[in-house]
């Protein structure tokens, strides 16, 4: 279900609709905007079906379901973002995990049975959600999973690929300036309708999706931000959020409590963004300067920054808690 409203010149189209999870968002502007509008809601209905892990016949659950039998073939969409997780898996050195969903099913974050595993458990779940166990055979396009019970999940990496999708949509309908905001990975298409870049929001960590503690001015950009903000469960004072790292089986504690990345694409700034919020640090801002197609801003637990080498000059505190 969606909902369209229609627009003015310089008042954009808009369009909220339910998917991937998440609230979805695209405003543009121009002509063209319902029919290019239209094309995109079914391009993500499309991708959700195929690769969201909670729809019994999605392309993903179809590989868990053979996982220790058979090989699935599998459409181009989702064979190309299960070979960009594993890009990234390697590139992080297992921190970005598309085999980690056992561990996620297990600690159940931001679902109803929410709670603090028993150590044996997590243990034997650590067995199951190494990454290379995702076997791949290009000549046929298909996926299996070594061992019976593992689960491959695409939740760290499938909006922004959707994000690259609906902006090839808009683009191909002719639209100049569009927000492509897809649960809070956002892609800013062209400039403003008045020639002015666009000023895209960057979460404060610390509070609620929606309330930013600076702004970047772009042009043609994703900017994605991982946080432990998004989902998590308090217990005994301690927060226990929705990103895991899999080396602990816990959810992921170095310091840091957003990372958010700026890129050319979306699958790229997705990838990377969970990436960096696992990595840590040090490690995280050194991926991100490595692959000389993003840039990164990093906030840790004291409330400083940490930004790559590019990003001085586009990125503007608007909340002064935050300072370098
Ligand atoms: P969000 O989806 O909230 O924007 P992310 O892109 O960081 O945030 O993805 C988090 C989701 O990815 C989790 O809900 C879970 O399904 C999955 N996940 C959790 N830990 C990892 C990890 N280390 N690597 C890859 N995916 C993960
Ligand atoms: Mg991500």
């Amino acid at each position: 279900m969606f909902f369209m409203k229609r627009a003015k010149k310089t008042i954009p189209f808009e369009m909220n609709l339910y998917a991937l999870g998440t609230v979805n968002q695209i405003k543009v502007y121009g002509k063209n905007g319902e029919k290019a509008l239209d094309e995109a809601s079914k391009r993500l209905y499309e991708i959700d079906n195929k690769m969201s892990a909670f729809k019994d016949y999605s392309e993903i659950s179809k590989i868990n379901k053979s996982a220790g039998k058979s090989f699935e073939k599998v459409s181009e969409d989702t064979y190309y973002v299960i070979k960009k997780a594993i890009e990234y898996s390697n590139l992080s050195e297992g921190a970005f995990n598309p085999a980690v969903r056992p561990l996620v099913n297990l600690w159940g974050i931001g679902t109803d049975h929410q709670e603090i595993p028993k150590d044996s458990d997590i243990k034997n779940t650590l067995k199951l959600i190494n990454y290379k166990d995702i076997l791949l055979d290009d000549k046929n396009r298909s996926v299996m999973l070594k061992v019976t019970g593992q689960c491959v999940d695409l939740g760290a990496i499938a909006k922004g690929y959707a994000a690259d999708q609906v902006k090839k949509i808009l683009k191909k309908n002719g639209i100049k300036s569009a927000i492509i905001d897809l649960g809070g990975n956002i892609y800013a298409l062209g400039n403003k309708p008045d020639g002015a870049p666009w000023r895209v929001g960057i979460q404060n960590p610390l509070t609620f999706r929606g309330d930013y503690m600076g702004t970047v001015n772009v042009t043609d950009k994703s900017v994605v931000t991982s946080g432990n903000y998004e989902r998590y469960f308090i217990k005994d004072g301690r927060r226990f959020h929705h990103i895991l790292d899999s080396r602990t089986g816990y959810p992921s504690q170095n310091g840091i409590i957003s990372a958010t990345i700026i890129s050319d694409y979306s699958i790229d700034g997705d990838g990377l963004s969970t990436c960096a919020y696992v990595m840590g640090l040090e490690e995280g801002i050194k991926l991100v300067e490595s692959t000389d197609r993003a840039e990164g801003i990093m906030i840790t637990e004291d409330n400083k920054l940490h930004v790559t080498s590019g990003i001085k000059g586009t990125f503007e505190i608007i909340n002064h808690e935050f300072k370098y």
